[in-house]
């Protein structure tokens, strides 16, 4: 048996809601990740079984090895259909807003969501949900936005409704936002959740090769070039950094996605419990930042404070606004800022 995490008085008002709707829109946040398509996509199939008409809509690409995921071609990417999109999120009677807490994180589709007349519902597990909803289901105890959409639709009394495709887009939430399960993955219900998924018939070790064994020739380079080239380690922070600039992202055919999991990877490094990694971002004048740490140390807070960013204890991100000597310095002025929690026991 699964806790009943949402609360009833949710669970009566989106029942409510998803039996009075005929449009229904989901939406979710830019550079979507497997959280993000896993949600969005989890939710879409099972909308579609309650004969509503659904769509989907994030703001930019996503990275191709989510593209195998069912119904991922169904989504629509907003930068490349602006007008069909608006049009979409404008004769919605309820739009879905999923693994986002604030506006901002859906970039350009910002004014068309805040402006359409839709009913609004969040699902997400950020820090901090704005208040552009009349929903909020914000539970940042639950490590993906995918289980809470499999929570939402077991509470609702539709586990039967659950196809093998949606259960495979919300594996992949689950999965990717944990790492594979292996961090934020201490809850054991997790693991309930992916034995009923399992009894969808979905193939677990499939979708785990799908999503991170199927990487170009080129990001195998980039990051052995990377690792061996642009990684510093600061052993008197615990700390660790990863930069790269447009040129180089050239030199090895970057494409969208291929330095995932990067900054990650020194936290292999014995003592390292909080790395970082700037990216020239390819698309917009800004540097891409990621931050991951390990334990308890609140990456989402260097995030807020220094690089106009947000997200979980372990894994936040922003942008930064200049050079990359000047968001270098930035970093490590940061380090400076919180050297005595990097240094405290883990
Ligand atoms: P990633 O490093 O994978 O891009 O992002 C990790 C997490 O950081 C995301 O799930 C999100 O919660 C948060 N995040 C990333 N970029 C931003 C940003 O620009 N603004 C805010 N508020 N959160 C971000
Ligand atoms: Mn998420």
């Amino acid at each position: 048996m699964l806790t009943k995490v949402i609360s009833q008085a949710d669970i009566d008002h989106v029942e409510k809601w998803f039996e009075r709707a005929e449009k229904i829109v989901i939406v979710s946040h830019v550079s979507p990740d497997g959280d993000a398509i896993g949600s969005s996509l989890g939710l879409y199939h099972f909308l579609n079984t309650q004969e509503k008409t659904v769509n989907v809509i994030v703001p930019n690409a996503f990275p191709d090895f989510l593209r195998w995921m069912p119904g991922a071609k169904d989504v629509i990417v907003y930068n490349r259909y602006k007008e069909f999109a608006d049009k979409l999120l404008n004769e919605a009677d309820v739009i879905c807003c999923l693994d986002f807490n604030v506006l901002s994180r859906i970039d350009e589709m910002e004014e068309a969501v805040k402006n359409s007349p839709a009913r609004k519902m969040m699902i997400d597990h950020h820090l901090y949900p704005g208040d552009f909803c009349q929903i909020v289901i914000s539970h940042p105890e639950i490590s993906s936005t995918s289980e809470l959409i499999f929570r939402l639709i077991c509470q609702l009394g539709n586990f039967s409704d659950i196809s093998k495709e949606g259960a495979e887009c919300i594996y992949t939430g689950m999965m990717t936002d944990t790492g594979g399960f292996t961090y934020n993955s201490n809850d054991r219900e997790i693991y309930f959740i992916i034995s009923e998924l399992l009894s969808k018939g979905i193939d677990k070790d499939d979708i785990y090769r799908r999503v991170f064994n199927t990487y170009s020739e080129g990001r195998l380079r980039l990051m052995g070039y990377v690792l061996y080239d642009k990684m510093e380690i600061y052993p008197d922070f615990n700390a660790a950094l990863i930069w790269l600039t447009r040129g180089e992202q050239k030199r090895f055919q970057y494409s969208k996605g291929d330095t995932e999991g990067f900054v990650n990877i020194p936290l292999s490094v014995k003592n390292v419990c909080f790395s970082a990694f700037l990216r020239e971002d390819t698309e917009k004048d800004m540097i891409k930042v990621s931050l991951r740490s390990v334990g308890s140390f609140p990456c989402n807070k260097v995030a807020s404070e220094f690089f106009n960013g947000g997200g979980h204890l372990n894994a936040s991100g922003g942008e930064f606004y200049g050079t990359m000597d000047e968001a270098i310095e930035r970093f490590k002025q940061a380090l400076k800022a919180y050297q005595d929690l990097l240094l405290a026991k883990k």
